[in-house]
């Protein structure tokens, strides 16, 4: 079984670093640390990297003034190089410069492109952080309170608060178990969710204001464009939750955010309730994710990317109601 094999190379190799995706969310980070953390107690030489900024909620998390750039390491070589929550591995950024003797490639993400020597993707676990709690129970090691804040919070944030359809039984006893380590849970729901920035809350009122409804109230469209962003401090803020709104109106079944991350490039993400597949939308575009929540990157002037999502998510509704 390759989860057993990736426990067992782990347990042999000494050099060893881990890497999250850019724009980073807590699956990504949580797991990275949880297992950084595992890794250390084992007296590995291990490095949890990023090649991006890292949003602030997230500060809490055991090992995470450890994380370092990963441009400070490019001349290192490492034995094995353990790819966490990336569909493919572009989704790494600058981190691609680092070399290892192996890539292992651990993911929940059904687009998975299968880049790495050995990979572990499983699309029915609800987080990264689900595989990574199977990974650090095969390796023996035994789990304390730090890995488990780290991977309760990469189940909790990656189920929306165990609410999204990807939640399953096996979630529920994973964070049951995780539990038993003895943290304080809610202290941890307030730090990730009643937590805000109060510009983030500002940037909230601009995407809630351009909410327009198409096809009866079926389709969602929000928007936060470059000039929205003018004067606020976007370091410490995560505007990941926002499309959870457009969402979660009533009569709507299929969301989208277009986000201008800079002029000219927006960064879309997808969301349905029910019917719509918006990874199939995403994979035309380059991207990817899930079934039910997925992003990609779209180039061009604002209305023909507009224009696009718009269209995209009218044949989607179509398609799936024949
Ligand atoms: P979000 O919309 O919150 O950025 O992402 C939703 C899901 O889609 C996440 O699981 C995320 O990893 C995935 N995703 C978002 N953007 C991209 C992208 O550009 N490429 C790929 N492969 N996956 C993406
Ligand atoms: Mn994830």
């Amino acid at each position: 079984m390759i989860a057993s094999k990736i426990a067992g190379m782990l347990k042999e190799k000494d050099n060893i670093a881990i890497v999250s995706h850019v724009m980073a969310d807590g699956d990504s980070i949580g797991s990275m640390l949880a297992l950084y953390n595992a890794l250390k107690k084992m007296n590995k030489n291990v490095s949890a990297l990023t090649g991006d900024k890292l949003p602030k909620v997230y500060s809490f998390l055991p090992g995470f003034q450890d994380i370092r750039n990963c441009d400070s390491l490019r001349d290192k070589n490492y034995d094995l190089l353990i790819v966490l929550d990336c569909g493919s591995l572009d989704r790494i950024g600058l981190c691609s410069s680092i070399k290892a003797g192996m890539i292992i490639n651990i993911d929940h993400h059904i687009t998975n492109s299968n880049f790495g020597d050995l990979n572990l993707v499983d699309a029915k676990a609800s987080s990264t952080g689900e595989i990574v709690y199977q990974i650090i129970k095969l390796m023996g090691v035994d789990i304390s309170k730090d890995e488990a804040v780290c991977l309760y919070t990469a189940i909790l944030t990656d189920t929306g608060c165990f609410k999204y359809s990807n939640t399953t039984l096996a979630t529920h006893q994973i964070a049951g178990d995780l539990i038993t380590y003895g943290f304080d849970f809610g202290k941890i729901h307030d730090m990730v969710y009643s937590n805000y920035e109060y510009d983030c809350l500002k940037l909230l009122g601009k995407a809630l204001s351009s909410l327009q409804l198409y096809e009866g109230g079926r389709i969602a469209l929000m928007e936060l464009l470059y000039d929205d962003f003018k004067g606020i401090n976007l370091e410490d803020i995560s505007t990941s939750e926002f499309i959870d709104y457009a969402r979660d109106i009533g009569t709507v079944e299929e969301a989208a955010f277009i986000k201008e991350t800079s002029l000219g490039e927006f960064k879309v993400s997808f969301r349905s309730k029910r019917i719509v597949d918006v990874r199939a939308i995403c994979e035309k575009y380059g991207g990817g994710g899930h079934i039910r929540a997925a992003g990609c990157t779209i180039t061009g002037d604002l209305k023909y990317v507009r224009d696009t999502v718009i269209n995209e998510m009218k044949k989607a509704l179509k398609d799936e109601m024949v």
